[in-house]
């Protein structure tokens, strides 16, 4: 193995990855007095959480009666009952402090007329226990709510004194004695190798949605410290659940924001028929994201798409006033012109679901910590790790996250880790000394892969894995295509060994980064198909043609994933039935969430 010289970087806490999460994560580490290192692949503000478009979820009662019962409610159904009960209250009951709190750090939200947070109805989100008409909840500042998020929280960080070190690829965490003690990681421009040893080290490494063809993604979301931690021989959870957007654009992928139906968009099939009132009377196009892709591809099953090949849905947003246009949705307006040359104004836009988010990830408290569930403690802690964002898997989302639900989770969760490592880090302890063992287990791997002689460039088996990621762990599922694309991913994943890497650079090697990144890549598709094929239910996103209904006295537990190579064992953790407040304490009443039809 080619030796590799490292630098050495001491803090308290390092937290990997730079988007909502990463960042607010970090802000509050840094307030805390904690020496902290933000360590990130991208620029802080190029993170994939900049493309968040719609807003953030919090019962502000802004522009109507709301409260955080009714937005746990929603969040509990949107789960299709998989979310910990625990995690959700505190969502729910923190979202509006931590809302307030962005607006104080300078997040330049769209305003009422009176000047308060603009909020607009989003899908799932509802009053009275789903009862009544659908709340407007949604805090957004324009549709570049994310964008304006990162610009703020970045800013507010560095005023914090938090050190940032930007364009580093983290390779893997380093694990001494049962305890996480640092990260090691590669400089990108220059080649160098770091290693940062840590007290605690933070995993906000963003979503994998780039396992599959069409994503909303952007190409950086590779799922690195999901990757990171199954290669430690940790498991990941709930992993069989991937949500497809309702709209995507046709043929590009990227997004138009649930905020537009928000707005009062709507879609149409061949017919010209606004379907969704035949599917969900109440709700129509806010039903949740599952129901409406669901619905979009029966109808496109059934011969009602539109366009030539009869493979899409329209969009209409034409009916809308172009002011409320040009105020409110500006950026889709954009994206509608640039990727599917559509005047908003005058046509509709032709769209489809695409992968868009993934609920699963890695297991955590509703303080952040990473679980390592033994037999006898299914909730036990992995000391020295912490996960938050969408790598996390809290569980608030359970089986289906409602729209504007991740970025509220990024801020409440990012927040909680570190009031949490305020407690239990101690800046006046020494660091344990770097664990050269750990350090040299990184390398190794590292020093593996870019000289890897074998037969198949990474791109190739990249998109193998895509494009049987999209065919056969889709919106519908049946035993066959889940018994076809587990045994097709077996066999891609078998391919890792016979990788061909052409660059042996240090520097800009993007054929060695891509390659890192396939490594992380390859160990979430295989546990998402294994999990999906193991659920003999359909619950949330996980709609399975063979097992149509929800099976609440079997599957309503956690899947776990181990994954080794090509090997993935399964096993499950209880779901956490127990909210955080009794309902006399002010707590909610069990009764209004207890499993019922998830009707909208
Ligand atoms: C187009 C789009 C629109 C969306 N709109 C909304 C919305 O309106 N409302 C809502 O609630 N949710 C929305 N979502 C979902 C939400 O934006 C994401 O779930 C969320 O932004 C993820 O944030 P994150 O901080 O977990 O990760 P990301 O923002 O993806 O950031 C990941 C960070 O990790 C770093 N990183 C990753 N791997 C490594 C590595 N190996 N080494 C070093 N650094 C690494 C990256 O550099 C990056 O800084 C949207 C998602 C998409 C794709």
């Amino acid at each position: 193995m080619t030796a590799y010289p490292y630098e050495v970087h001491e803090y308290d806490v390092v937290v990997v990855g730079a988007g909502g999460a990463g960042l607010r994560a970090t802000l509050g580490m840094a307030e805390q007095g904690l020496r902290t290192a933000c360590v990130t692949k991208v620029f802080p503000t190029r993170s994939h959480t900049v493309a968040a478009q719609g807003g953030i979820a919090a019962s502000l009662a802004n522009m109507g009666p709301d409260n955080w019962q009714w937005h746990m409610y929603d969040t509990v159904k949107g789960s299709d009952w998989l979310g910990d009960t625990d995690a959700m209250e505190y969502l729910a009951r923190e979202a509006p402090k931590a809302v307030y709190e962005l607006e104080h750090y300078g997040v330049p939200f769209s305003r009422t007329e009176d000047g308060r947070i603009y909020q607009r109805p989003f899908g799932g989100h509802t009053t009275e226990f789903g009862e009544g008409p659908p709340v407007q909840r949604t805090c957004a500042a324009a549709d570049r709510t994310g964008h304006a998020m990162l610009h703020t929280l970045y800013g507010q960080s560095l005023k914090q004194k938090a050190e940032f070190y930007i364009e580093y690829f983290a390779l893997d965490l380093i694990m001494t004695e049962g305890r996480c003690t640092g990260v090691v990681a590669w400089k990108l421009d220059d080649g160098t190798m770091h290693v940062f040893n840590a007290k605690m080290v933070v995993l906000a490494t963003g979503g994998y949605g780039r396992a599959y063809f069409s994503a909303t993604s952007a190409h950086t979301c590779t799922g690195d410290g999901n990757g990171m931690v199954a290669r430690a021989g940790l498991p990941l959870q709930d992993m069989e659940f991937v949500q497809f957007h309702p709209t995507g654009i046709y043929g590009a992928g990227c997004l138009i924001t649930e905020g537009a139906r928000g707005e009062g968009g709507y879609l149409t099939n061949s017919e010209g028929e606004r379907f969704m009132e035949r599917y969900a009377p109440t709700y129509k196009d806010l039903a949740s994201r599952d129901v409406v892709s669901r619905c979009m591809t029966i109808e496109i099953r059934e011969g009602r798409g539109v366009g030539p090949n009869k493979d899409h849905i329209h969009l209409h947003l034409n009916h809308l006033p172009k002011e409320a246009l040009d105020l409110r949705l500006p950026g889709i307006s954009e994206s509608a012109r640039i990727f599917a040359g559509v005047d908003v104004t005058k046509e509709p836009i032709p769209v489809l679901p695409t992968v868009h988010y993934n609920m699963g990830g890695i297991p955590t408290n509703y303080w952040g910590e990473v679980l390592n569930p033994t037999a006898d403690n299914p909730d036990a802690v992995f000391p020295g790790l912490m996960a938050v964002g969408e790598a996390a898997c809290a569980s608030v989302h359970g089986a289906n996250r409602l729209g504007s639900n991740s970025l509220i989770d990024l801020v409440v969760f990012g927040r909680a880790a570190a009031i949490r490592a305020g407690e239990i880090v101690d800046p006046k302890e020494r660091n344990r000394p770097v664990d050269g063992a750990g350090v040299d287990k990184a390398f190794a791997r590292f020093d593996g892969l870019r000289h890897a002689k074998g037969s198949v460039s990474t791109a190739e088996l990249r998109l193998e894995m895509q494009v049987t990621m999209q065919a056969d762990a889709a919106v519908f599922r049946t035993d066959k295509t889940l018994a076809d694309g587990v045994e097709k991913m077996t066999a891609i994943a078998g391919k890792m060994d016979d990788l061909r890497v052409t660059d042996r650079s240090l520097v800009w090697n993007s054929d060695l980064m891509e390659t890192l990144e396939l490594t992380n890549l390859m160990p979430n598709a295989l546990a998402t198909i294994v999990a999906a094929e193991a659920r003999k239910e359909s619950r949330g996103a996980h709609a399975h043609e063979d097992w149509p209904k929800r099976d609440d006295e079997n599957w309503r537990v956690h899947s776990l994933a181990y994954v080794n190579g090509t090997d993935v064992r399964l096993s499950s953790r209880p779901v956490h039935l127990e909210p955080l407040t009794k309902q006399e304490d002010g707590g909610i009443d069990l009764k209004k969430i207890a499993p019922k039809a998830r009707v909208y």
